[in-house]
C-alpha cells in the first residue's frame, strides 16, 4: 500500500469506490472522467507502479485477464470493447499504479490519438 496512491488508498478503502469487480487479487472501477459509455479500470489490489514492474510470469496477469472475461459477459460491452495500459509520459500514464483500461459502449476510432 502506497498512502500517495490514489489507486492503492481505492484498493484499502481509505477512499469510496463502487467497484464492479472484485477478486482476491485485482478490482476494477468506473473512470472519473470516462472516455467512452463504459470506461472501466481494472487494476491489482497491490502496488505496482506500471507494467514494466510486473514480472511477465506474475499471476497478476492471469487475475486481470480474468476481470476481463468476467465483465466481458456484461451488457454495458456486449458489442466489443478495447484493452489500454498506458504506459510512461508519452504512452500517456497519469497514475503510476498500473491499471488496464477497458473501454466499450460505443464504436471507438483507430489509430488512437
Ligand atoms: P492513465 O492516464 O492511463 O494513467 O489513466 C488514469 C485514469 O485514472 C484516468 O483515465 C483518470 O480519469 C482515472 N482516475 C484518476 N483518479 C481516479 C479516481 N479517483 N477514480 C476513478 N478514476 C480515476
Ligand atoms: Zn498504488
Amino acid at each position: 500500500m502506497n498512502r500517495d496512491c490514489i489507486f492503492c488508498r481505492i484498493a484499502s478503502g481509505a477512499v469510496p469506490a463502487a467497484p464492479i469487480y472484485q477478486s482476491a487479487e485485482v478490482m476494477a472501477i468506473r473512470d472519473i472522467n470516462p472516455q467512452a459509455p463504459t470506461h472501466l479500470l481494472i487494476m491489482p489490489r497491490e502496488h505496482v507502479s506500471g507494467i514494466l514492474q510486473v514480472d511477465p510470469d506474475s499471476p497478476i496477469w492471469r487475475a486481470m485477464l480474468r476481470a476481463v472475461h468476467e465483465i466481458a459477459g456484461s451488457a454495458q460491452v456486449a458489442d466489443g470493447f478495447r484493452l489500454v495500459i498506458n504506459n510512461g509520459s508519452n504512452g500517456g500514464q497519469t497514475v503510476k499504479h498500473l491499471h488496464m483500461h477497458m473501454l466499450g459502449g460505443r464504436a471507438l476510432m483507430w489509430p488512437p490519438g
